[in-house]
């Protein structure tokens, strides 16, 4: 049956929920759409943490960090084709969503570092709660407590426009049954496309057959949806593949691991990279070695200082071994390369210089027994193009004008991230512009 209200959200998702949450604190009627059964998309397996400069908990542990700083690492890591206007909003905006979350109940106090940011900057929970799910778990619960009438199994089929104006969408159930719902501000965050191996292959030939991070949700329906509304949409050709992704079962190793001390070794025992390198940079090089083989190599002090690494184990994907030699054979690597290596890494970690690769964060020495090993390799994990916004979060159309009423937020917009997303980068991304899009979908009630 038809129904009217304020504001629909398409996606239940992070930037989703966050733009009704934001809506419904600003008085407006709030609906939301999710196509699956259940919420979360990709916002849920999120492992890194949540960028931000300038907060109290960097300050806490004494961390240098400025939005300056924030925004030319976002820049440099994405090669300056990064819309600069939306990087400084996210780089300015990122202290107050770290407040705005704690506020919910979000834990952000532990900070870590992550590739391509020049300080500890990603934020995350204390002890062991992913932080991913403890976002997602917070903002559902914030959003269900505010009343948003969230609608799961139901799928966004077209936006209705009458010429002038978007003025809601035709939606479709998983039971078969259709309707549409009239509303004054259409805000879509849909998410990316790294689910859909059609659309990858059709905009990157070269990632033909790779493996996929992504929510089953993440199929880039945004580009049907808006195929008549002559909408901009930018740097679709940048795909992210993140490096440490076990091969054939998808499952994602959070950078936090190399972050905390791991390196990444091949077959021969040597490492071939700088391990904290963007992650356009470590995948290139992962795929430069012999049949794409790689290893993260860490020990007992790394495993215990990750949560996360505890639940790896826990779900089987370690390898273990008493020394390096032994844990060398299990892993078919050259035990003689691999013993030399971590001993000259080891001595890079005493003297604060890594003089191979010139990694700038080396928080352990691999020497305490026992010894971890897992294989991993590039798979498609986030695409960086999409819907062309502006400040406002106000969809653009290819004539550079603005479709009224409707908004985006999140992965399925483009332009923030440029070529290369940096870990930790898109939670930021989600909640400072899914607050705006809530607050801009409000503001055309008026
Ligand atoms: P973001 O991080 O930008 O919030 P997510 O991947 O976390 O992106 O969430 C996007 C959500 O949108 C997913 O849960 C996905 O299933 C949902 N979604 C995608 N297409 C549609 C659609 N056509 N109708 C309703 N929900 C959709």
């Amino acid at each position: 049956e038809d129904v009217h209200t304020d504001i629909v959200v398409v996606g239940g998702g992070g930037a989703g929920l966050t733009a009704a949450i934001e809506a419904k604190e600003n008085g407006a009627d709030v609906l939301l759409v999710e196509k699956l059964p259940i919420l979360g998309g990709n916002t849920k397996f999120a492992t890194g943490g949540l960028n931000a400069s300038g907060t109290r908990f960097q300050k806490l542990k004494n961390i240098n960090d400025t939005p300056e700083k924030f925004i030319e690492d976002t820049l440099k890591g994405g090669k300056y084709i990064n819309d600069k206007n939306l990087v400084r909003i996210l780089a300015n905006e990122s202290s107050k969503i770290v407040e705005w979350l704690t506020k919910y109940g979000m834990d952000l106090s532990d900070v870590g570092r992550l590739g391509g940011s020049s300080v500890d900057r990603a934020h995350r929970p204390k002890g062991g709660y992913a932080v991913g799910e403890q976002l997602f778990d917070t903002l559902e619960k914030t959003a269900k407590d505010l009343g948003v009438d969230i609608r799961i199994a139901t799928k966004a089929t077209k936006i209705l426009y009458d010429g002038e104006k978007v003025t809601g969408i035709s939606v479709k159930t998983l039971d078969g049954e259709s309707y549409n719902i009239y509303a004054k501000s259409v805000i879509l965050a849909t998410g990316g496309f790294g689910a859909n191996q059609d659309l990858v292959k059709k905009y990157r030939s070269d990632l033909k057959g790779f493996g996929t991070t992504n929510s089953p949700g993440a199929t880039g329906d945004a580009i049907e949806l808006l195929k008549d509304l002559n909408v901009a949409f930018v740097d679709m050709k940048e795909i992210q593949i993140h490096p440490t992704v076990i091969p054939n079962d998808n499952h994602l190793i959070t950078e936090a691991v190399r972050g905390n001390g791991a390196i990444l070794v091949n077959k021969l025992g040597k490492r071939f990279v700088n391990e904290l390198a963007t992650r356009d940079v470590v995948s290139q090089a992962e795929l430069n070695q012999r049949n794409h083989v790689s290893f993260l190599i860490f020990d007992e002090n790394i495993r215990k200082s990750l949560k996360a690494i505890e639940k790896y184990s826990n779900e089987g994907l370690l390898t273990q071994a008493k020394s390096l030699k032994e844990l060398a054979t299990a892993l078919h690597i050259n035990a003689n390369e691999l013993q030399k290596t971590i001993e000259k890494y080891n001595s890079f970690v005493s003297n604060g210089k890594d003089e191979d690769f010139g990694r700038e964060s080396m928080k352990f020495k691999i020497e305490k027994p026992n010894f971890y090993g897992i294989q991993v390799a590039p798979a498609v994990h986030y695409t960086m193009g999409g819907i062309k916004i502006n400040e406002k979060a106000e969809v653009i159309n290819i004539d550079g004008q603005i479709i009224k009423g409707l908004f985006a937020a999140g992965e399925v917009t483009g332009g923030i991230h440029g070529a290369n997303r940096l870990g930790g980068n898109s939670l930021t991304d989600i909640i400072v512009f899914g607050k705006i899009a809530g607050d801009s979908a409000c503001k055309n009630l008026k």
